[in-house]
This record gives C-alpha cells, structure tokens and sequence, in this order.
C-alpha cells in the first residue's frame, strides 16, 4: 500500500485567485479598495445579513465588537470554557473579564442551562459569546432568552460556522453580531482575515470606522487627499485587497468545498458509528445543522485510551489530525495565573481538551481518503486498546 499523506488541513486555492491576486497587485491599489467592499458584499449576501465588514482576523473582528460597544473594566463576557483561546482574548483585550461556562457533553457546545444558573446565582455579563463548535449551532434560543434577560448583546463565534444554520437561518446573523475566520484551514481563506456580519447598521458603521484608526472619513470621502479629522479611538484591523481577492475567490468555489465537506463527515460517521469506546457529536438537530468543520472523536473520559497513541498511531498511517482545543481555556496558563482556576472547575470542557482527536472532512480529502481515515481510526482503537 503506498503510503498516505492527508494533512488535517489544505487550502484549496484555484487558478482564479491567481489571477485575481496579480490584478490587484497590477492595479496598485493595495488597501481601501473595491475588492474588499465586493467580497464583504458578496459575504453579506451568503450569510443573509445587511452588513459585513472585513477586519484582519476573527479576533480583530471579536475585539472590533466589544471595542465599539464600549465594554471594557468592570464587565464581564460570557464565553464557553471550551473554544479557540481567541473568544476569552477578545474579551481580555477590551479589558473585561470572560465569564467561563462549561459545555455540553452531548455537542461541545456552551451549555446554556449554565449559564442560565451563573445569571441566577448574580452573573451580569455585558454581553454572550456562543461558540458554535466546530460548526454546530449552539442552542441560540436558550442563549438569546438569557441575553434579554440581562440586557446583553450576543456575539457569535463563527470561526468555524460558515454556512451552518439555526431554524433555517444562518450562523452570523442570530446575534447582535457574528464573526468569521480566513485563516489558512478554516472553511475558506483569505490568507488572514476576518469578517464582521450584523444587521445592525450603526454597529457596522462603527466597526468600519474603528477598523481603520477611527478616521473620520474613509480614503474615497476625502475632498482634498490626506485630510481628515480622528474623533475616537481605533485600530489598523483592515484587509488588504490582496486578501479580499483570496477570499472572493474562495467564495466562488464555496459550494463544491461544503459538499465534499459534508460528504466526508458522512463517511467517517457511518464508518466510526460502531466503535463503543468513541464519543460521536451529532451534527445536526431539530434546529441546527452543521457546516462540517472537521469530524471529532472524543476517547473515553477514564483515559483507557490514550490520546496520543491514537494521534501517532495514525499519523504514521499518513492521516494528519488536529486537536480542537488542546485545552479548556481557563486551564491556559495566563487565565489560571490570571483567575486562579483550578482542574476539576469545567470537567467538560476539560475532558474535551484531554481527549479529543479532530479528523480531516476539508475538501482536499477525497471520498476514497474519508474511507481510508475510517479505517485507520478503527485499527488504530483496536491496537491501542490491546496494547
Ligand atoms: C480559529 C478560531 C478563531 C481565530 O481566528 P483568527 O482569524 O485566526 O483570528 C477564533 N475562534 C475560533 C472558534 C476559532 O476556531
């Protein structure tokens, strides 16, 4: 048998970005420019929300929000324990303090009847941060019944939620606001990047601005070049139009990489779904339906079979793997300094950050790849376990 070499991830970049990178670098117009209004146009109009506006990175864009609502000392922020360090990071970097809530056993998701309770028991955040994991909606009714409750605004997570739904509507547009990701391995690229969706307009008018040092008038508004007056803080959180051009591209091809996305969870879960000793997250529900991220295994919470047995065992089968995340983010060493959590506070998330293993679904794994990796993980339990 040849050897097989499936990375966790692979961004899939046509001839059309090619080009298209080589005209805006020919044009000269490198930032400010009109490929970045097209692509967050043609987000806008993919994700179902009035406004998007393209920022550096998914943490620019989750700081961008907090930044612009003025949240800072003094509040807190609800975030699930186990996310992408980058949801608490935001939290921290408008200077508030996050509000962990463990998650749900059954979807990795911020459980929301905890959160419910740390309102009950006095909790006042600002504002909610549902993760949706690994492209599962969270339960957005019970979050957005507690977050008028206390008067918080919610915003989304959806670093890894491109076109995943709640009650036929999309991820990014069940908030105040949601954020994106185009980093390398994510759904679609842009090099870097992010992207703000809301369909508040005053929001999307602030973040813009905040975006590029709270200039009081964008480069195109400028009676005489260079001029302009600065009435509030800001950031450099823009895109380049380089990266907007990735990211267009990207979009045009889309569908096809959440076809062969959802194809792949398809095999790995039909192939996987006997194995006793492995926790399978569903990826849909009566509300939701995934956008197919990557496919999860969770391994017993007893430690009978050893994460990193697993993850050699199949790494020298050539199946690439990745961990989402290697730790419930209060148990990061800057937070447990910070706040002085100890383990045990957020068993869940805690389990999940031991004991998962992310297989590869992106679009660079074909149908015959998907069956291989089921294979693998079947042996690799097997082996582990007896050994
Ligand atoms: C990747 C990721 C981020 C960070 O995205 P960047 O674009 O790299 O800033 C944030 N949240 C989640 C859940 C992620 O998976």
């Amino acid at each position: 048998m040849t050897a097989a070499n499936i990375p966790f991830g692979k961004p899939i970049l046509a001839e059309d970005a090619f080009s298209a990178v080589r005209s805006v670098l020919e044009s000269g117009i490198l930032v400010h420019g009109k490929v970045t209004e097209a692509f967050e146009d043609a987000f806008a109009a993919r994700i179902g929300v009035e406004h998007a506006v393209a920022v550096s990175s998914c943490t620019a864009g989750l700081h961008l929000v907090h930044f612009a609502r003025g949240i800072g000392p003094g509040d807190t922020v609800a975030v699930p324990a186990m996310t992408h360090v980058a949801t608490a990071h935001a939290v921290e970097l408008a200077g508030a303090r996050p509000l962990f809530i463990d998650v749900e056993a059954g979807t990795g998701n911020m459980d929301a009847s905890l959160l419910a309770k740390a309102v009950e028991d006095g909790a006042k955040p600002a504002a909610i941060m549902p993760v949706h994991y690994l492209g599962l909606p969270c339960d957005m009714d019970a979050v957005n019944v507690v977050a008028s409750d206390v008067g918080a605004y919610v915003l989304e997570d959806c670093a890894l939620a491109v076109d995943a739904t709640y009650n036929g509507r999309k991820a990014g547009g069940l908030g105040l606001a949601g954020a994106f990701s185009f980093y390398p391995v994510k759904h679609m690229t842009a090099i870097e990047g992010g992207m703000v969706t809301t369909d508040d307009g005053d929001l999307a008018a602030a973040i813009r601005k905040r975006r590029a040092f709270s200039y009081n008038r964008a480069l195109g508004e400028r009676t005489r070049p260079g001029i302009y007056d600065v009435d509030a803080l800001g950031y450099n959180y823009r895109m380049s139009e380089v990266e907007a051009a990735v990211g267009l591209s990207q979009l045009s091809h889309l569908d096809d990489f959440q076809e062969a996305r959802a194809r792949n969870d398809a095999i790995l879960r039909e192939g996987l779904s006997d194995i006793p000793e492995l926790t399978i997250f569903p990826d849909s529900n009566a509300q939701a339906r995934s956008s197919h991220y990557c496919f999860n295994i969770v391994l017993p919470r007893d430690g009978s079979i050893p994460r990193d047995a697993v993850v050699d065992f199949l790494k020298a089968r050539g199946v690439g793997t990745s961990v989402h995340y290697p730790s419930a983010v209060p148990m990061f060493e800057y937070y447990r300094s910070k706040y002085g959590y100890t383990p045990g506070q957020f068993p869940v998330a805690e389990w999940l950050g031991e004991q998962t293993i992310s297989l590869p679904v992106a679009p660079h794994v074909s149908e015959s790849d998907a069956r291989y990796i089921a294979d693998c993980v079947d042996d690799a339990i097997k082996t582990v376990k007896r050994g």
